[in-house]
């Protein structure tokens, strides 16, 4: 696998995966499968089945005690999307779900056949939705007649966990070691695991053979999260394969990775093959770090919906970029889609997971707290005292920065700013060069003391980094305490009429006069320039130079004689973003960040601050309106559906953030995850409205109603323009992280 999100978090859980690619490429290369499908739908095992077995492949996830290899369900699910990637064919997903399930029950007929698992046998476990089985009393023992259905794997399984009901109704589950005869092979869509039925008449099994005590929810989940672990490596095949095609297939004398709409498509499909994963891994995160069974009922419908059931869709995707070729019995992607699909048609449909998420999350949200144990104590502790003083202070009005509770201004907010816990990140003495360890436990003390709203600085969360990185020490002194306290407000004087996206175009030009710079241009959509005091300004120093050299990072004072603005009124009425004229606007030396010629450096860096804080959004509930439509509705069920929707959308956008965290406290550099987040939330913010209107009626007829409708709707674009486009993060996703040709 070479692509750039893996469910492995860990060094170690990457070179489990790299061991079982490795496996995979060695035993069982695609061409060695294609010469024995019809072995494998007959429920033959591989050859290499046993080597598999002697590596430990199939049991990572199994108890020592048993003869597995004592790692945990996170471990076995890298083996899994591994395999999935690799189309590793057989029983293995199958028997990891079975093993898995039956690993959490202490009856001796879960410890017999987890040991047998642990020794290579194959086993399924069917699903309870899907059997028809009764079982009647035949002294202690029991008798069972009925059908399992149709199951995936279950002509290789030596082993079947299947469920059956008691005279009374009650679900119990029995391991059954199927005789001849007794299941009928199917032809099934996937061609690399057997299909087939198991059919039982009056057969009789040992009462030893029940498994007392079955969670059966919890195996519903753990298939889930297997199934999407799996699932999620055949989008990262997608993601290789595509990429690959792109640079080398050629068409119109280049590259067809140079069009701009595969590099879309491309990117795209990164994109949602990094929420599949991020999905999967949190739906076995959950099950593995959590007792709590909301919690795996929450990510095992999220896992359904995000890393299941999209997965058949994203492989025809990546077909539609291979062209004709992609078509053809001779390339694998069929072989891959036919599996996606048939995952997908094992847990569907996808309505049952909408629906019960949609119940789900009226009562319960995704817990994504990192567990940060006992480490950084007297930090905490420091943290704690210093918050717990700040609640018995009170602020006394708003600051310079608007009229919302973050910005208050006065005594609490001092103590705050002087400890350093406005922006803990920042080197001292304006942060408390915070590691992201102890970022987390300033958001957990906050996070414990509801009544402190903690403060913002707003603009200026974006532009102070690039300040600080490169201002003098006076430039520093001047602006961060103030702008921490709430006395300063600022702007970005970035785009123009002639530079949008392609900011480095931009034309307002700074001559270098006596003490300083002579400024003239004019700027344009600058949130909120009518009530700054200060802005960061890109102006062009040196006409000459190539178009990201030859920029200047200034520090404006709005009130420098030469600057007007004028209010521009937003579609939705509002007016929060103005133009700003700039006329033999002096700027004096010491207000330059950096070199004159290298602004640009500093003004990418100023612009991922800000896609970081706007992928922050992502934790602002955007369902309000729907949740009180429930309550009122005669019709809840679509309404239930879209909730559902949209909260497996936000849990994988959550998780691809915890992901990233867990990186970083672990010591590994940050992954590629800002621009997918950003245009991922784009995407979730535009559904998550687009349902809202289309689901509450007649209550987007009026501009004002309760509960919000319209008027959030109304302000979307600026979540989804400001801070850069979607098209433009899928040009960086494309280029930069794929690695596809630029022209
Ligand atoms: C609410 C809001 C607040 C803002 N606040 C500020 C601010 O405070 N300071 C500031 O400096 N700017 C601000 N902006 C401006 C914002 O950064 C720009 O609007 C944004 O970069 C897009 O530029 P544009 O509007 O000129 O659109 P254009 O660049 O003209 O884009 C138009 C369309 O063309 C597409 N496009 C352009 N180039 C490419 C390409 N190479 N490949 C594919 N598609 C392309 C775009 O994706 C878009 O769909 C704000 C914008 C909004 C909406």
């Amino acid at each position: 696998m070479t692509t750039h999100v893996c469910i492995a978090v860990t060094p170690e859980q990457q070179q489990l995966s790299q061991a079982v690619a490795q496996f995979a490429s060695r035993h069982a290369p695609v061409d060695a499968t294609r010469a024995r499908l019809d072995d494998l739908a007959a429920g033959r095992l591989p050859s290499w089945w046993t080597a598999l077995v002697g590596n430990g492949f199939h049991a990572v996830h199994l108890p020592e005690s048993v003869g597995g290899q004592g790692g945990g369900l996170e471990d076995m699910a890298c083996v899994l999307e591994s395999a999935g990637s690799a189309l590793l064919p057989g029983p293995l997903l199958t028997t990891a779900i079975a093993g898995a399930a039956v690993a959490s029950n202490s009856s001796p007929a879960a410890q017999t056949l987890l040991k047998e698992i642990a020794e290579g046998a194959t086993a399924v476990m069917v699903s309870g939705e899907q059997a028809e089985v009764r079982g009647s009393r035949d002294g202690d023992d029991w008798r069972l007649t009925g059908s399992s259905g149709l199951a995936l794997g279950m002509c290789s399984a030596q082993r079947v966990v299947l469920p059956f009901t008691d005279e009374a109704g009650a679900l119990l589950w029995a391991v059954i070691d199927p005789a001849e005869g007794e299941v009928e092979a199917r032809r099934g869509t996937d061609l690399t695991t057997d299909l087939g039925i198991l059919s039982l008449s009056d057969r009789p099994v040992s009462a030893s053979a029940v498994l007392t005590g079955m969670d059966t929810e919890l195996s519903g989940c753990l298939t889930v999260a297997f199934t999407a672990a799996a699932a999620a490596g055949i989008t990262q095949w997608c993601v290789d394969t595509v990429t690959e095609h792109l640079r080398t297939r050629e068409q119109f004398g280049k590259p067809i990775g140079t069009f701009q709409a595969l590099q879309h498509k491309a990117a795209m499909l990164l994109v949602n093959s990094a929420l599949a994963t991020a999905a999967a891994w949190d739906a076995v995160r959950a099950l593995s770090g959590s007792a709590d069974a909301d919690q795996h009922r929450l990510t095992a419908c999220s896992a359904a919906v995000m890393a299941v059931m999209p997965v058949p869709g994203l492989v025809l995707e990546a077909l539609t970029m291979l062209g004709a070729i992609g078509f053809t019995w001779e390339h694998d992607l069929h072989l891959y889609w036919r599996r996606a699909t048939s995952l997908a048609a094992s847990i569907g449909p996808i309505s049952r997971w909408t629906r019960r998420l949609g119940e789900l999350s009226s009562t319960a949200t995704r817990d994504v707290t990192v567990n940060l144990g006992e480490s950084d104590a007297d930090f905490r502790a420091r943290v704690a005292d210093i918050l717990d003083r700040a609640l018995s202070l009170s602020d006394n009005g708003f600051g310079r920065q608007g009229d919302y509770p973050e910005f208050m201004v006065g005594a609490r907010r001092e103590l705050l700013a002087d400890a350093g816990l406005i922006a803990p990140h920042w080197p001292a003495p304006w942060g408390c060069d915070a590691t992201v360890r102890q970022q987390l436990i300033v958001d957990e003390e906050f996070g414990k003391r509801a009544e402190l709203v903690r403060p913002s600085v707003g603009i200026a969360e974006w532009i102070l980094p690039s300040l600080i990185a490169a201002g003098s020490e006076e430039l520093q002194q001047r602006f961060v305490p103030a702008t921490l306290r709430g006395e300063l407000s600022w702007c970005q004087l970035f785009s123009e009429p002639g530079a949008g996206s392609d900011l480095a175009s931009l034309s307002t030009r700074a001559v270098r006069v006596e003490g300083g710079w002579r400024i003239n241009g004019h700027k344009i959509w600058t949130s909120l320039a009518h009530r700054a005091d200060y802005g960061a300004l890109l102006a062009r120093t040196d006409p000459d130079a190539p178009k990201h050299r030859g920029i200047g990072y200034f520090i404006l004072d709005m009130r420098s004689a030469g600057v007007e603005f004028k209010q521009i009124t937003q579609s939705s009425g509002r007016a929060e973003f103005n133009e700003v004229f700039l006329t033999d606007v002096f700027v004096p030396d010491e207000m330059l960040l950096g070199d004159p010629a290298a602004g640009w450096q500093l003004a990418i860096s100023t612009m991922a601050h800000e896609r970081v804080a706007i992928s922050g959004y992502v934790n602002i509930d955007r369902m309000g309106a729907l949740r009180e439509l429930v309550e009122v509705s005669a019709d809840p069920d679509p309404v239930l559906h879209a909730i559902g929707e949209i909260d497996a959308y936000t849990n994988a956008l959550k998780a691809l953030g915890v992901r990233e965290t867990l990186r970083l406290l672990d010591g590994q550099a940050p992954g590629p995850t800002s621009s997918i987040t950003k245009v991922a939330t784009n995407v979730m913010l535009r559904r998550a409205a687009e349902l809202t209107v289309g689901l509450t009626g007649s209550l987007a007829l009026e501009q004002d109603s309760q509960p919000a409708v319209v008027a959030p709707y109304l302000d979307l674009p600026a979540e989804l323009i400001g801070g850069g486009t979607t098209e433009i993060q899928l040009n960086i996703i494309a280029q930069l992280i794929l690695g596809l040709p630029r022209k």
